[in-house]
């Protein structure tokens, strides 16, 4: 998580929400990392998770990214817990819980939907504190400025 967070605040001095992710190999290896790029690409996609994800397919040279993990500084939204899913990764890690449009238990569980043949596993709550942290204090600071 500390890793993600790293890219988070690589995004946030970009001037993009401060989101990051990590894609982990089944021996905790680092796959890929990447950061919320929506402002920069001007890619309504470009999510950290989304950038991971990639950035791991291509790495591994598949598509399938069983026995990865996602781990992500903010619960992901419905598009990113889709591509957790389609991607076939065995575990998503979150930091915050985003209320207001989380895909991962709070507005809606479509990793853990039972109508899908493939569930990740999660595990939420991670380092909670210092990734609303640095969420909070970016949308002050843009308030502000
Ligand atoms: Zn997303």
């Amino acid at each position: 998580m500390r890793r993600a967070l790293a890219e988070a605040r690589l995004a946030g001095e970009a001037g993009d929400v401060p989101v990051g992710a990590v894609v982990l190999g089944p021996s905790g290896e680092t796959v890929a990392a990447g950061h919320n790029d929506r402002e920069r690409a001007a890619d309504p996609t470009g999510h950290a998770e989304i950038v991971a994800i990639r950035a791991a397919a291509a790495a591994r040279g598949a598509w399938r990214l069983a026995g990865c993990t996602l781990v992500v500084t903010l619960e992901p939204c419905t598009m990113c817990a889709g591509a957790a899913v389609q991607s076939r990764l065995d575990r998503v890690v979150y930091g915050a819980a985003d209320l207001k449009a989380g895909a991962v238990g709070s507005l809606w569980d479509v990793v853990r939907d039972r109508r899908l043949n493939h569930r990740p596993e999660v595990i939420a709550g991670v380092m909670a504190d210092e990734c609303a942290a640095l969420l909070t204090e970016f949308f002050t600071r843009r308030r502000v400025g």
